[in-house]
Order: C-alpha cells, then structure tokens, then sequence
C-alpha cells in the first residue's frame, strides 16, 4: 500500500504545528514561527485566546450538540447578535464556508421560485473566484484547477470578468437569478472590487429583483476592520456568505440573508445535523464578544494601515522581487515579480514566517487581528530578510 492514511489531496510540507502560543505557531520539531496565515484567515484571535478557549470548554462540558429539531437558545442568541450588527435578518448556521455558499444560492434560486419564477435560476459569477470545493461551488468557478476531473459540474452558473460592471450587465438575461460575488477575492490574490463594480451590482439587482450574494468567507469577520467587507465599499446585499474567522478556529460558517432574500427557506427547505450546535454558537458567540468590543474595529484598521505602510516603505529594498501591496484592512497581499509559492516555501522553512500563497503571485498576510506593533515589525523583518536570502528564479 502506498496511499496515506490521511487522503493526499494536499501538498503538505514538512512544517507540523503541534502548539499554538498567541501570534506563534510551534512545531512538532520545536520550531517557533510567526503566524501571518492564521489557518488562512480562521484563528483571528491567535491560538488558545483565553476567552475563546474557555467558552468552548464550558460549552462542551455543558452541552455539545442537540439536533436541530428542538428549539435552540444558544442559536437564536447568536443569530441576533449577528442580525442586530449587520444588513441581515436571519441566519443559517453551516460547518464551513462552503456550506454558506451552498445555502446562500439556494436562497437566491428559491426565492425567484417562490415567487413564481422558477425559471430565475442562473448566478453570475466572477473569473479566478473561490467560493469552495463542493460540486455547486467548483460549478460556480471557472477555475480548472478546482474542476478538473470532477465533471459533469452544475448548470446554473456563467462566469464573467471580475470588476467588469458591463460584462456583468451583458450577462444579465431571463434566466439570471442574480450575482454571487467576493466582495475581495481572497484565493484569487487579494483583489478588492471596485465601489462602482459593487455598486452597480447593486443597482442592477434593484432595477431587475435579482439577488446580490456576497461570498465574505475570508474578508468577513473584522479582518478588513468592519464586521463585514460590504460596510467598507458602502454596498448592501442581499445575503452573505460567512465562515473562516467567526468561530476563530472551531468550524462554523453562517448564511445571512434579508428577510426579503430567505422569502423561499421556509421550513423543511434546508438543513444541517451539526450546523450551529450549542458548541459552534458557543465559540461563535465568544469571537463576537471580543471583536465587537467598542475600540476593536478601530484597531484593526489601524493595524493594517501600518502594517500596509512598512511593507511598502520595505519595496525599494527589495525591487527585483517585490512589486506591489494591496487589500484592505488585515487582509493584505504582497504582489511579487515571481510566483508567490516558493517564496512563501522560503519563509516558512528559512525565516520562521507563515503567509499563504495564492493567485496572481501573491504573498497573502492574514495575521491574527489581535497583532501588536512588535508582530508588525518582526513580519516586515522577516519578510526583508527572506527577500535578501532568496534566490530568485531565473528570468524566463
Ligand atoms: C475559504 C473560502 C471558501 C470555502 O470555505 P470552506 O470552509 O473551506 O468550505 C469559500 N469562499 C471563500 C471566499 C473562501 O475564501
């Protein structure tokens, strides 16, 4: 037999957390790294915060899981504190993000069928997206990397351009049901979207009654310093798709929608045996009472303002192989003039430095929003010193 027992659907390297101390990552070695990925935008409160880690602790030796067929104090709690901080008005509690996706173009295609027009079943979606590895979420991605193999995908899904407010126009017919979008493409390389892109998307949705998705899986949960991304570009949509940093590390995800959005979710529509059991609420609910805290926001933002300054005061030293900085708030990329995954290789292995690689060779910095100047200073220390030690590719 030369299969692992652990499927080997992943390329993984030698690095082997076994501990988590903070903004720090330790491994089964002993080795001590700083940890800029946070499980790819999940622990946002570091590893073993103590209010987190205590809440899952009382929680668990109090009650884990009932099903969702009996009434649920802990889910209703945590549904309206989320309604009464955001464009929602109901939320459906998920395992993961892509479940949140899932639910949420079921929400779009049921409310055009409760409404009568069953017909209104397609979603328009953007090149180079993420929204999952389920078949409905690799069927709304025109990326063949996540395809591949997996035919026959979905119907009901057309991909166009990202940030291209008449492709999105053009593509608009009888048979659109509405946009699934990432307000800020996370995999694709930290892209934001225009205002103008989601504002017409908007615009759209209000002059045709199509629904306007937001999949906020990586930028949602304080990471851009607003509860959700669409307070930063000013645009309200319709349902969000969230998940990653709101259970800081315990599986959560949630589908929040407007009541006018979850028209067709009606009772026996929809389900999940584990989603939002008393112990993911619990974890949910301890996230909540730190980011929301009165001066959290602020700091964040703050945080990625100077985080994004040193970086780009960094630039010129390094000019062969770095190129630009973008994103918003904590969720930064680091556009270099190489592709970004033996870089990142570099840090991890040489520099005690962990950030995630992805699309557009992009370096992605996700760090823990509870950073302090000295993380901030270390990160960009390190960075400097992988750039001055990194060997580059040759020119092609
Ligand atoms: C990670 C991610 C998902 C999928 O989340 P899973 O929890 O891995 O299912 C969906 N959309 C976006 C934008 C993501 O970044």
């Amino acid at each position: 037999m030369t299969i692992t027992p652990l499927m080997p659907v992943y390329p993984r390297c030698g690095f082997r957390p076994v501990k988590g101390e903070g903004c720090y990552l330790i491994s089964e070695d002993g080795r001590r790294a700083l940890d800029f990925a946070s499980g790819i935008a999940v622990n946002l409160l570091g590893h073993g915060h103590p209010h987190l880690s205590k809440a899952i602790a009382d929680q668990a030796a109090t009650l884990m899981h009932v099903s969702n067929l009996y009434g649920s104090p802990q889910g209703e709690a945590f549904a309206q504190r989320l309604v009464d901080n955001c464009f929602a008005d109901t939320v459906f509690f998920t395992n993961s993000g892509a479940e949140a996706v899932e639910c949420a173009i079921k929400t779009a295609r049921r409310y055009h069928h409760a409404k009568g027009n069953p017909h209104k079943n397609v979603l328009i979606t953007f090149k180079n997206a993420f929204h999952g590895r389920t078949m409905a979420t690799i069927s709304a991605t025109d990326q063949e990397k996540l395809r591949d193999g997996f035919a026959p995908l979905l119907e009901g899904f057309v991909v166009v351009p990202f940030d291209d407010l008449e492709a999105a126009r053009a593509a608009v017919n009888e048979h659109t049901a509405g946009f699934l979008v990432e307000p800020i493409q996370g995999e694709g390389g930290i892209r934001p979207a225009s205002q103008e892109f989601l504002q017409g998307l908007r615009d759209i949705c209000d002059e045709q009654d199509l629904i306007l998705v937001f999949d906020e899986v990586q930028c949602g949960v304080a990471r851009t310093g607003y509860l959700y991304a669409y307070e930063h570009f000013g645009v309200i949509p319709d349902v969000v798709a969230s998940a990653k940093g709101i259970g800081g590390g315990f599986p959560v995800g949630a589908c929040l929608a407007t009541e006018k959005a979850a028209a067709g979710m009606v009772a026996g529509t929809h389900g999940s045996t584990y989603g939002g059991n008393p112990l993911a609420c619990a974890a949910g609910m301890a996230v909540l009472d730190v980011i929301l805290e009165p001066d959290f926001m602020d700091n964040v933002k703050a945080k990625g303002e100077r985080l994004r300054a040193s970086l780009e005061q960094m630039i010129p030293n390094h000019d062969m192989l770095f190129d630009s900085v973008r994103g918003v708030g904590l969720m930064l990329g680091l556009k270099l003039k190489v592709d970004s995954r033996a870089f990142v290789a570099h840090l991890r292995d040489n520099h005690g430095l962990l950030t995630v690689a992805a699309g557009d060779n992009v370096v992605r910095i996700l760090p823990p929003l509870i950073i302090d100047d000295s993380h901030i200073a270390e990160c960009v220390e390190k960075l400097s010193a992988g750039a001055a030690s990194f060997t580059l590719p040759d020119a092609a």
